[in-house]
């Protein structure tokens, strides 16, 4: 973790809770904090679209950002089911994640596509959470840094800057396998990312974008992949659903 960049923990609860599960789930969090305005680490819950409504509500007051696990690319139109990011930021949301490796597999989403959908998080003034990682036949085919580029390169949008987007390094198979990359393979892969952003951005902008690292995070391996010089935060999945897993993986920033 770095001196200079504000680390970032945040939950994505994926298709899971009812109104009052995710509104106890976000009053336990704004509790742990205690009134706390500024952090060391920013916190950030992205539950699904139906609760955004009511946790906004919940987290009035406290330092939890709001985010959003998907939205379209177009601001409205005949798209039924979706929901576009102009709507997403009048919930008050401030982050909207895009490419997550289920909807990519679930939802056939290209690099096209993320990019897309990106440039449509950035044009409504909210920030991107930009996820990419490889499949575990990628791994074992030694293909991981030649996939993290493509995608990379292929979901970043032009105008993506330190202040507006997030790039989350998740590997496929390590997303609620319990299963993880070694320190030193989370770290390699976090270092390329950030020369490849120097390359797109320059090398300021890139020297301040935050890159979090996602799959099968928890409380025990928490500390050791926050220690990593380019892993500013995790988006954390199943332990995002208990307050005290979440709470305490956010303490480990402090450490
Ligand atoms: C995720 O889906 O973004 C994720 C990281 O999940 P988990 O923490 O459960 O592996």
């Amino acid at each position: 973790m770095s001196q200079t960049r504000r680390p970032m923990i945040a939950g994505n609860w994926k298709m899971n809770g009812l109104k009052a599960d995710g509104t106890a789930l976000a009053s336990d969090l704004a509790k742990l904090l205690n009134g706390e305005t500024d952090p060391v680490f920013e916190m950030v819950v992205c539950p699904p679209f139906t609760l955004i409504a009511g946790i906004a509500e919940a987290i009035t007051g406290s330092a939890i950002g709001l985010g959003a696990q998907d939205c379209h690319a177009a601001d409205k139109g005949a798209h039924t089911g979706d929901i576009s990011a102009p709507m997403l930021a009048d919930l008050g949301c401030k982050y909207v994640l895009a490419g997550h490796s289920e909807r990519r597999t679930n939802h056939g989403e290209s690099d096209a596509d993320v990019k897309a959908k990106a440039e449509a998080i950035l044009a409504s003034d909210l920030s991107a959470i930009i996820c990419i990682g490889e499949t575990e036949a990628e791994r074992d085919g030694g293909k991981t840094m030649d996939v993290v580029k493509t995608q990379l390169s292929g979901s970043l949008p032009k105008s993506a800057t330190a202040a507006n987007s997030v790039i989350a390094y998740e590997p496929v198979w390590a997303i609620g396998t319990g299963r993880t990359p070694s320190d030193d393979e989370v770290q390699e892969v976090h270092a390329l990312i950030r020369a490849e952003l120097a390359k797109a951005l320059g090398e300021d902008e890139a020297a301040g974008v935050r890159l979090l690292y996602g799959g099968s995070m928890n409380p025990g391996n928490a500390s050791n992949l926050l220690a990593l010089a380019d892993v500013d935060g995790g988006l954390i999945g199943g332990a995002s659903l208990k307050s005290e897993d979440f709470w305490a993986i956010a303490q480990s920033c402090d450490t």
